[in-house]
């Protein structure tokens, strides 16, 4: 089954860095993008391949918009849909506010399928195609996630959380139950369709040693699954962290005792970190998922893409809903420039294309099969429509470039600028 899409294509090839290296992105003005069977099969001018294509391929005729690969969410926590723009507080208070009590709500699994479902619809309908996701502590919720996704045909990773100290007796698991659900919903999910499994531990602060080493276990047993957790989002977490581990010298050295740094895993926030943890991640290939709106909402603190790009590290950015403010990539791009800024940093419109696309996918080693149109990936795109709002419509016909015109979506954009969605070539 072939079929060809016609309109701009603008996809990253590799990082632009801060100074928007022009070689590592591509633009066809008037393109074609022919997907075959769900994959890409080939792109081009439209004068070039028009010809070419044989007859019966349908030709979907887009222009007027701009065709970017889906986005990839690095960082994001479902059951938190309906806590976002909660009022005041920083992370520990947030959570005991805020985001404990919403989670014991998915104690009831209907609740937690009818949240899932929402949840996966709001994705799709802000343009991304790919999320990591924290599901709660309840077994039955990753699998409710699993099921939305799978029913959509999405590409997503989650995990039941692993939490047995210094949270809620009603969100408490134990290091046996843990890992046994964990095992379980791993040999239930992982791999199938398009979905993996990612081991999921919230953070250090609310697991005991022996729950960080049976996570640890887990992850020796199955070294091709995710590992998913927050790192250094905020200073009193890291003071707590210091005096909870008082035998480790930073608070990367906790997982890294227990096998948690490793290919696949990503930490969100990485704000606070001290010398040589940025060089552990690289070393043993792990990620960051930047999450500048939940930064800023929280005030949790500044991400240091400089530093983080600079010593290597894999980097995708993440919403992290209900700490962030929507649920949107475009929204966290505008937010992730205007943090950069604050720090002498910039960030071109495509990087930050290349943040929510090719990077994240690099950050979750699914970039042999997401992240830009490389002949042979999936074909998950999103069609962006300028003229979504009449700000943007005003904004972009005054623009001269496409990088003026992405960067007026990303910081006008939402998904009023999200025309439709594909998946492996369908529209959803
Ligand atoms: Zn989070």
């Amino acid at each position: 089954m072939r079929r060809a899409f016609r309109s701009t294509l603008l996809h990253c090839l590799a990082d632009p860095g801060e100074h928007d290296d022009v070689a590592a992105w591509q633009c066809i003005d008037d393109g074609i993008l022919l997907v075959e069977d769900g994959r890409v099969a080939a792109i081009g001018a439209a004068g070039a391949m028009l010809p070419q294509l044989q007859s019966g391929v349908d030709v979907e005729d887009l222009r007027g918009n701009i065709i970017v690969p889906g986005f990839i969410d690095c960082h994001v926590h479902f059951s938190q849909l309906d806590i976002i723009a909660s009022y005041g507080e920083q992370l520990l208070d947030w959570l005991n506010r805020y985001a404990y009590p919403e989670e014991t709500r998915f104690a009831s699994r209907e609740h937690a399928q009818r949240v899932a479902h929402a949840f996966i619809d709001e994705l799709l309908g802000n343009g991304t195609t790919t999320a990591l996701v924290f599901a709660t502590v309840h077994e039955h919720s990753a699998d409710a996630i699993f099921e939305a996704a799978a029913a959509r045909r999405m590409r997503l990773i989650a995990g039941k959380v692993l939490m047995d100290a210094n949270c809620p007796e009603a969100l408490r698991d134990d290091p046996q139950t843990g890992y046994e659900q964990s095992r379980q919903l791993i040999e239930r999910w992982h791999g199938k369709d398009r979905l993996g499994y990612a081991i999921t531990p919230r953070f250090a602060l609310t697991s005991s040693e022996a729950q960080l080493a049976a996570a640890g276990q887990l992850a020796s047993e199955y070294p091709d699954v995710w590992v998913h957790t927050h790192l250094a989002e905020n200073t009193d977490e890291v003071d707590a962290i210091a005096a909870q581990f008082p035998w480790s010298n930073s608070y990367l050295g906790v997982y890294e005792r227990f096998g948690l740094v490793r290919e696949r895993a990503v930490f969100a926030h990485c704000l606070h970190l001290v010398e040589g943890e940025r060089r552990c991640m690289t070393k043993h290939g792990a990620a960051a998922a930047f999450c500048p709106s939940s930064n800023l909402f929280l005030g949790s603190g500044l991400f240091d893409l400089r530093a983080i790009r600079d010593a290597g590290v894999r980097t995708g950015l993440g919403t992290d809903v209900g700490g962030g403010t929507s649920l949107s990539l475009l929204h966290t791009m505008s937010d992730a420039y205007k943090m950069l800024h604050l720090q002498d940093q910039a960030l071109p419109p495509m990087r930050a294309l290349y943040l929510a696309t090719l990077g994240a996918a690099e950050a979750l080693y699914l970039d042999d099969r997401i992240g830009n149109f490389a002949p042979g990936k999936e074909a998950d795109f999103v069609v962006l429509d300028p003229a979504g709002s009449s700000i943007t419509k005003r904004r972009s016909e005054a623009a001269a470039t496409i990088a003026e015109i992405m960067f007026a979506l990303m910081m006008l954009g939402d998904d009023r600028n999200v025309h439709s969605t594909y998946l492996e070539g369908k529209r959803v």
